[in-house]
């Protein structure tokens, strides 16, 4: 993986740890089998790049390595639709494996059809499918700039309290009041009810700014280098994940800014662009959605010259066990916060299933 991109897939954004297409699994996967953590994510993995339309799960799995009802449910869908029969497990050397891993070998970009040796055919759907991913990448703007400011707004009224009503940092989980709720999200994504309440302060003040900076970036209003720079739009279709290697499972990426710019005008692409992939077709609204907020918090530390990186993302357990300090420089902590306060834990937990619910750091309240 080049460091030139920041790029989003489905296991989170960022260096991948996809197994390659080929990649084999050492021992079973499924209803009875072995089911050790790498192989089943492998499987996951494989499963999540056969579109729904063709005995694809959906919604698409969680890779996270574990074997539930639905990764067997998902086994089931794909072998009873390609194989004529199921019985939910797959095998290191059985008949569902090579067929699994051809088809996402040669998984077509209109995410409608099967595997296709028909190139004409292909560049055709190919082209609608581009204009389908842009218009909805183009769509969920709007959404974005409004789920940013909800979530600005909430933290507004929490600061308010804060700075006003608040001794104790703790006091914020007391009462009923509406800043009690976004208090306790914005508490499950940046974890600052340990610190002290200057700390928390600080933290929140960091964690406005950041929103404020993304808003201010889908707004326009301003660019490293003056003007416009985000041009037209933010988002674009991909023009090279199949010319690329280190791209080929990502949905969704953004290009430094400092990265290698002859390379990037080279292969056509700006840096101030969020790209999205033919891997992202047939997903729903808010994959692109969350897509969009996690990759506006990178653009942010190309802004602030404060890196804001990938510690840990909302489907892995250290999610909720990372440090407030790290939390407010972690891109995922934004795009989470934002779909729990803004559009809901539902949203959110349909796309981290881990995520239902939860409060990070609880405090205790006698
Ligand atoms: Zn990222």
């Amino acid at each position: 993986m080049s460091q030139d991109f920041r790029s989003f897939s489905f296991h989170g954004c960022g260096q991948g740890n996809f197994p390659d297409p080929a990649a084999t699994i050492s021992a079973s996967v499924g209803q009875g089998g072995s089911n050790n953590s790498d192989d089943t994510i492998t499987i996951q993995t494989l499963l999540n790049n056969v579109p729904a339309g063709n005995g694809g799960p959906q919604p698409r799995l969680a890779m996270d390595g574990i074997v539930g009802k639905l990764t067997i449910g998902a086994i089931h869908r794909f072998q009873a639709r390609h194989l004529g029969w199921s019985d939910g497990r797959i095998d290191p050397d059985g008949p569902t494996l090579p067929r699994l891993r051809s088809y996402s070998a040669n998984l077509d970009a209109s995410g409608l059809d099967a595997p296709n040796p028909n190139q004409q055919r292909r560049a055709h759907v190919s082209i609608m499918a581009e204009s389908i991913r842009r218009t909805i990448a183009i769509s969920v703007l709007p959404h974005a700039r409004q789920a940013i400011r909800k979530t600005q707004y909430e933290l507004d009224l929490v600061m308010l309290k804060l700075n006003k009503e608040v001794l104790h940092i703790k006091d914020l989980f007391r009462g009923g009041g509406p800043e009690q709720r976004s208090f306790r999200v914005f508490n499950t994504h940046f974890a600052i009810a340990q610190l002290s309440t200057r700390e928390a302060k600080q933290n929140l003040n960091f964690v406005r700014e950041t929103f404020a900076t993304m808003r201010a970036i889908l707004d326009r209003r301003r660019g490293s280098f003056g003007g416009n720079p985000w041009g037209e739009t933010i988002v674009e279709v991909d023009p090279i994940t199949e010319y690329v290697k280190e791209l080929e499972h990502t949905i969704a990426y953004s290009p430094y800014q400092t990265g290698n710019q002859k390379r990037l005008t080279r292969l056509g692409i700006s840096p101030f662009r969020i790209y999205f992939t033919n891997l992202i077709d047939g997903s729903s609204f808010d994959r692109y959605l969350y897509a969009v907020i996690h990759e506006l918090a990178h653009f942010v530390d190309d802004e602030k010259k404060v890196k804001i990186e990938d510690h840990a993302y909302g489907f892995q357990e250290k999610y909720k066990t990372l440090a407030h300090n790290l939390r407010i420089r972690n891109a995922d902590c934004y795009s989470a916060a934002a779909f729990d306060l803004a559009l809901g834990n539902a949203r959110l937990a349909a796309i981290y299933p881990n995520l239902r619910v939860i409060e990070i750091d609880p405090v205790i309240i006698h």
